[in-house]
Formats: structure tokens, sequence, C-alpha cells
């Protein structure tokens, strides 16, 4: 079988190009290995990781305890639907809700299925114990929102990208500015008809925004007034990202939902979920819902692991302590140089912005330019680039990508 011949970075590109449908568009390198905060080329060319597949690697690549464990498990039991008990799922169940403190969790396979599931969940409680009239159910969500690629989800976006051509959209949404309380008060008391409010704690996708301090707080408070569910999407700020467990513990608040995903299996494994307590979570009957491969065993083994190892390993902590170094670096970077605007972020969720416009094609160059230097990283929403990398990297290899980024930037 020619495949199974070791290609070039060209042939594999064009592979791609050829046989698969162009939903991305990717930095051009193949990559074939990965290995903690590295990954290397076809060419055996090697790489800091400064993506961490959209921060779903961040426990690095192939780690030994994630993968032994998913090894193990694949070659013991991989699959029984949930037609049949199977003695893992339990397992994974107690120890996540214990961990997040919720009563129990759903489990899904990819975020936007994590996220249609919280959306399914909180109509039917706004139903069945708020006591909404039937259908007429709405859901509050934010501008420059990204929860994913279903059908509905895309319906209250308002990227023209991800939307053109989609619709007819799933009606029941409202949306209001990010960061706005104003907005959401207003909202809330638009309608006796809202079921929840959907909000990402940082928004990642849109080019890395942290709401004001405080904000996450009073969404707390207001949507509790108001009888509201307050539904938190932290499948890319979760798990340590932020440089807490969740990017809500920055403000000690418990959303009334919670969607994890991405590395919930330190990417080892499409694993997603939602928990919530009984009050919440007990309007899912037996036949409302569910997943082929949703709950199977090797995604509650793997998701026991990569848990596992954020605590062993105090991946948050380290997000922490080195996010504060990444910003101090590069705002001073930033003062001397003109194509860097600035740099926001929390933890190791950081985005850098170039001082061009939004169609320019400078953060593209430079990600190019940062490829050739051996780092990658993406930019999102033109002139943003986002720098995210395994939270398993130490302060040396840190600060060597720092002056990577540098050089870089200042070579341009
Ligand atoms: C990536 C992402 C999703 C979607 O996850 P998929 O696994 O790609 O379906 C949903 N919400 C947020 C905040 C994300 O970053």
């Amino acid at each position: 079988m020619t495949v199974l011949n070791k290609l070039t970075s060209q042939e594999a590109i064009e592979l791609e190009n050829k046989y698969g449908a162009h939903n991305y568009h990717p930095l051009p390198v193949v990559l074939s290995r990965g290995e903690g905060v590295y990954v290397w080329d076809v060419e055996e060319n090697k790489y800091y990781d400064f993506l961490s597949a959209y921060s779903a690697v961040n426990q690095g690549h192939c780690h030994p305890k994630i993968v032994d464990a998913m090894v193990h498990q694949a070659k013991t039991l991989t699959l029984t639907s949930r037609a049949f008990y199977n003695d893992v799922l339990g397992k994974y169940e107690k120890f996540a809700t214990e961990l997040f403190g919720f009563d129990k969790l759903l489990p899904m396979n990819t975020g936007a299925e994590a996220v249609e599931t919280a959306l399914k969940l909180s109509r039917k409680w706004a139903y069945e114990v708020k006591g909404i009239d039937e259908n007429k159910a709405e859901i509050i969500v934010c501008e420059n929102n990204f929860h994913g690629r279903t059908t509905t989800i895309i319906s209250f976006s308002n990227d023209p990208v991800a939307r053109k051509n989609f619709g007819p959209y799933t009606k029941g949404f409202i949306k209001i500015e990010y960061d706005n309380l104003q907005a959401l008060q207003e909202a809330l008391e638009s309608s006796n008809n809202i079921a929840a409010f959907l909000v990402e704690p940082i928004q990642g996708e849109a080019g890395v925004y942290v709401p004001s301090e405080g904000y996450l707080a009073a969404v707390k408070k207001m949507c509790a007034a108001h009888n509201v569910l307050f539904i938190a999407d932290e499948v890319q700020t979760g798990i340590a990202r932020t440089g807490k467990m969740l990017a809500v513990d920055h403000e000690n608040v418990k959303p009334d939902v919670l969607i994890l995903g991405k590395a919930l299996s330190g990417g080892a494994y499409p694993v997603s979920a939602v928990l919530a307590n009984d009050n919440i979570m007990n309007v899912i009957k037996p036949g409302n819902h569910g997943s082929t491969f949703g709950g199977n065993p090797i995604a509650a083994a793997v998701a026991i692991a990569a848990l596992e190892v954020i605590a062993d390993e105090k991946l948050a902590d380290n997000a922490e302590f080195l996010g504060k170094i990444f910003r101090s670096e590069l705002a001073a970077f930033a003062e001397t140089n003109d194509l860097v605007l600035s740099v926001r972020g929390k933890g190791l969720l950081n985005a850098v912005l170039i001082n061009d416009t939004e169609d320019s094609s400078t953060a593209w160059d430079i990600c190019m330019k940062l490829r050739d230097n051996g780092l990658l990283a993406k930019p999102t929403h033109g002139n943003i680039i986002r720098f995210a990398p395994p939270l398993v990297m130490n302060e040396e290899q840190l600060r060597d990508c720092i002056a990577i980024i540098k050089k870089t930037i200042s070579e341009f």
C-alpha cells in the first residue's frame, strides 16, 4: 500500500489537498511525532508546539500515563455502547463529579456535542422545573462566541464564515455583548422565558478576550436572581489552561452547568462531558439523549488518567507561573517593537496582537517565520496570534520560546 510508505511533507500536503475536504487552512507543516512540548515533522525537524491542538494537549503530547491507560483499556474492552454497563464509566463519573463538585456527569465525545447536550438539558429543565411554556425557552449567548460547528451552534454564531449558507437556523437564542453586565441584565429582564446564559469564561477562538474582573461572579449572581442557568463552556479554558483547574475558579464561582472537552482526554481521544447537579440533570430520562461512543471505557480510562496528570504535575500552578512570565516579557517587548501592539490572556492561554489590519497577512507571515525558527502557532481572526503551549513546559523552555518569538518578530 502506497499510503504506508513514508511521505515527504509536500506529498502529504498534496494528498490532503486532493482527497480531503478543504474545511481547514493548515500552516504548511506535516507532523508525524510528538512528545511533551515538542512535535516533529516528517523530515525530523523539531518544533515547540504553541497551539496544543487548541488546548486539547495541555498534558503534553503522548503523555505516557495517558497513553498507558488508553492502550491498557484498548486491549481490554473498547466499546459496549450504553445498552450495557461497563466497569470503567462509573469510576470515571465518580472521580470527575467529586473533582469538579457536581452530582452528575453526562459523557459525550466532542466539545460541540457537549454544548448541544447542555442546550438540550437547559431547555428541558426550563420546561419541567422552571415551568416555561413548551417551545418558548430562550437561551442568552454572547457575540463573537465559539461553541462548535453543529447546525444549532452556528445558528447563534456571528461569524459569517461559519454561518453563511448553512441556514435555516435554529431559533431561541438572544445575543448580547460579551463582558457587558448591563446587556445581560436587560436580556434577563426582557422575558420570563429565559432558560440559560451560555458563556465562555474567556473567549478563546474570538482572540483570547478576558472579561473584566468580577464579570463571572456577577453573571452567577444575576442568573441565580432570575432562576436562569449559568452554563460555562470551559472546553478550551478548562483543565488548568488558564492557571486554575477551571477559568471560573479565578472568581470562585460555580456554574450550574459545566461543559468540558479538549484536554479532558489530554488530546489522546475525543472525550467531552456536561456536569450538573441532580435538580438539573435528573430531567434527562432514558432515551432522551445519548451517543454510541459517549462514556465508552477507553474514554473513561483516558479521562481519569488525563485529570490525574493535571493534579500530579501541578499543571494549573505551572500555567499560572509561566503565563505571568510570558505576558510580562511580551508586554515589555511590545514597548520596543512597532509590530506588537499588546499581549493578553490568563495562564498559558495568551494572544499577541499584531499591529496591522484584520485582513492583512502579517500574522500568518509571522507564524510561517516562527515555524522556520522552530515554533508552531496559528493566527486567529486575522491579526491575532494565539500562544498556548502544553502546560508541561518548564521555565527554561518557555524562555527559549520567548527568545524565538522576539527574534522572529524583530526580523520582520
Ligand atoms: C473547541 C471548542 C468547542 C468545540 O469543540 P469540538 O471538540 O471541536 O467540537 C466548543 N467550545 C469551545 C469554547 C471550544 O473552544
